[in-house]
């Protein structure tokens, strides 16, 4: 047996759902790198983990960081890709841009991740793969046509990876939350709030910790047998 801590590469991880995810992998005795966009992120990381600069509208920037983690001994065998971006408009209003970089960032930048992390993991005839979904690629949402097909798209991704890499002992999952108190959901007005809340049958959003606890089952050997599956956070407000 190997005794060397797994390194899990977590996206998104200054703050969030990614810093909740990036903490827990870390506390379960993983080897964490987290990812932000600035400096300032990287030093939040930097109290978990390895933290690193990643914008994942650039291929060129993923190639980046693993050939640095290549450099460093520390290429992944646990992939959480959990940065993504919203830019939100009715259809008739979206710009090109705004559909296009929401592409890019979430759809594009998992795909890379998955393609690079997955050399080593083929390598080590081991691996975990989850991408962070929402709920809303699987019900919709006026106003996030791009965000939505993104998120629904990554379903069809970790399908095709368990597909392909279950023989090696690579598993894929999706992980779908629904309302999580972050930055983003504490900037909605009490009206919307409470409109929200109305249709979710827990009556209360998620916590990061609940997410991060989904992922840390995720990629534990416990659930091995898991694969190509979407793991719906959402207190009851979508079921599959
Ligand atoms: P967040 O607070 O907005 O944080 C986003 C993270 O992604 C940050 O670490 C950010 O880095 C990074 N990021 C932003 N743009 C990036 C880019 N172009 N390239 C690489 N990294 C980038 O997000 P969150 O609310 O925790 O959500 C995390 C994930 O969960 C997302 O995929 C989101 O779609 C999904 N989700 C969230 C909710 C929710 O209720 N919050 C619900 C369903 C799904 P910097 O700090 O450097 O900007």
């Amino acid at each position: 047996m190997n005794d060397k801590p797994k390194v899990a590469l977590v996206t998104g991880a200054s703050r969030g759902i990614g810093l909740a995810i990036a903490t827990d992998l870390a506390e379960r005795g993983y080897r964490v790198i987290g990812t932000a966009t600035s400096p300032k992120g990287i030093k939040e990381i930097n109290a978990v983990g390895v933290g690193k600069l990643l914008k994942l509208e650039s291929e060129a920037s993923v190639h980046q960081l693993f050939t640095e983690l290549k450099e460093e001994d520390l290429l992944p065998t646990i992939l959480v890709a959990n940065a993504g971006v919203t830019a939100d408009n009715l259809i008739l209003r979206m710009k090109m841009e705004e559909w296009q970089r929401t592409l890019e960032v979430n759809l594009t930048g998992s795909f890379l991740l998955c393609q690079q992390s997955l050399r080593q993991m083929v390598k080590d005839k081991w691996g975990r793969i989850v991408c962070v979904s929402s709920v809303v690629g699987f019900t919709g949402n006026p106003g996030q046509v791009n965000y939505a097909a993104t998120k629904a798209g990554l379903s069809g991704l970790i399908k095709s990876l368990a597909l392909e890499f279950g023989s090696r002992n690579i598993t894929a999952n999706l992980v779908a939350p629904g309302f999580i108190e972050t930055d983003m959901t504490n900037a909605l007005d009490d009206r919307m709030r409470e409109q929200l809340l109305r249709k979710i049958p827990l009556h209360r959003y998620g916590t990061v910790k609940e997410v991060a606890a989904a992922v840390g089952f995720l990629v534990s050997q416990e659930a091995s047998y898991i694969s190509g599956q979407v793991l719906h956070i959402n207190g009851g407000m979508y079921m599959a």
